[in-house]
């Protein structure tokens, strides 16, 4: 690994950006964990970032993977969220001409580039709306707040359908009239 050692996620491609355009190289990144900014905490981070020096710059290509807790919309209970952080990004040496759009950006003066920006984006990107700790959650309670994943508090939630409810009604008034 050739990642600075007094800032482990800049990674210092400057005697890299030397060789002639179509060098490549693979950079290993593991780590136990990681605090990114945003309160975002990565742990059992494994991959690799390659990095191919182009006329006009490098490309970085990532390929990690990373755990990171959430709490269950449904439960609440916090679970490990497997995240795949894949992004592709480039650095120039200069301005490019005519890139109408800013997918690219300035490879640094030293030659190191920050992943902390890279890898927090990415990851959050990978993040899913829908929080849930398994696809069948059953969530708590709504009369006990228990955790039904884990217990059967016996009490039964009377599931009424909106479009229903109407009729429910006119059925126990008239129930009631009898
Ligand atoms: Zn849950
Ligand atoms: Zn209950």
């Amino acid at each position: 690994m050739t990642l600075k050692k007094n800032d482990p996620l800049r990674l210092d491609v400057s005697y890299l950006v030397k060789e002639s355009p179509g060098t490549y190289k693979e950079f290993d990144f593991n780590f136990t964990q990681l605090s990114l900014p945003g309160d975002l905490v990565l742990v059992d981070i494994q991959g690799v970032i390659a990095i191919s020096v182009t006329e006009d710059g490098v490309v970085a290509d990532g390929d990690i993977r990373a755990l990171t807790q959430l709490s269950c919309s449904r439960c609440l209970e916090e679970f490990w969220q497997p995240l795949e952080i894949k992004f592709t990004e480039m650095f120039t040496f200069h301005p490019l001409e005519n890139s109408g759009d800013d997918l690219e950006q300035l490879l640094p003066a030293d030659g190191s580039i920050d992943l902390r920006p890279l890898i927090r984006d990415y990851a959050a990107l990978d993040i899913p709306i829908s929080r849930v700790c398994k696809p069948d959650c059953k969530g708590l309670c709504p009369t006990c707040g228990a955790n039904l994943n884990e217990v059967d508090c016996g009490h039964r939630t009377e599931w009424v359908d909106p479009r229903m409810a109407g009729l429910k009604e006119l059925l126990e008034k008239s129930e009631q009239d009898a």
